[in-house]
């Protein structure tokens, strides 16, 4: 009778504890492929590679056609800008990241129209070169008068970039436009998504000059690798 007992408990035992791993195993499956699950915690799943965000880089040439941009030195600001804006454009080709440029030849367009091409087109980044005027010497970079997060990091990495990649002497990272820092610069005001204004050292200026000449890989690599990390934290 007791041996009786011990079997019948035994069986309660195995049948209770088949039920209660089902059970487990059920809500882990629930759980594993229930969206919310995936979404909030990726980590989970090791072997799932991660979505990045996709990225869409609107390179700006500053100035071109009957706009020359800052004249210096026997060269116009325009010229500049689009070999450098070139050049960088290459580069991010060649990483596989996605880019277009507000102008590809020496052509006028309207910096309202740079913007609402920026914006038709979906950039997600948008980095206008530029190169100064007006004494000094050295790298400057512009972003909204009240910038994001995003546009901080941006800034700050070109800048970095710049500085450990070229001779160009630094100038930081300034906020709105020359004569207000409360008003945003037109290709950073108008424009929907994180940007920034990049000066290229001082046309005025020899020593930048000959840094702009001699450095155009490395100025244009630097630019572009400060563009993709950017776009990576994003
Ligand atoms: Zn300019």
């Amino acid at each position: 009778m007791r041996k009786q007992n011990k079997q019948q408990l035994k069986w309660i035992y195995s049948i209770a504890s088949g039920v209660l791993l089902f059970g487990i195993g059920a809500v882990i499956w629930i759980a594993a492929s229930t969206s919310i699950v995936k979404d909030v915690l990726p980590f989970l799943d090791p072997g799932r590679p991660s979505t990045p965000a996709p990225v869409k880089i609107c390179l700006d040439a500053g100035h071109g056609g009957r706009d020359p941009g800052a004249q210096a030195e026997g060269r116009s600001e325009k010229n500049d800008t689009l070999k450098i804006a070139q050049k960088v454009q290459r580069i991010l080709e060649d990483e596989g990241v996605d880019s277009f440029m507000t102008r590809t030849y020496d052509t006028f367009v309207p910096l309202q129209e740079r913007c609402d091409l920026a914006n038709g087109e979906g950039a997600t980044m948008l980095v206008s070169l530029h190169r100064n005027i007006g004494g000094g010497t050295g790298i400057e970079i512009w972003i909204n008068s009240k910038p994001s997060e995003e546009e901080v990091l941006l800034a700050e990495g070109i800048r970095h970039e710049l500085l450990a990649g070229t001779a160009f002497n630094d100038r930081g990272v300034k906020r709105g436009s020359y004569d207000n820092p409360s008003v945003s610069l037109k290709m950073n005001g108008s424009s929907n998504m994180t940007s920034c204004l990049v000066e290229l050292g001082f046309m005025c200026s020899e020593e930048d000059n000959e840094i702009f000449d001699s450095q155009l890989d490395e100025i244009a690599a630097a630019i572009a690798r400060g563009i993709i990390k950017a776009s990576r934290m994003g």
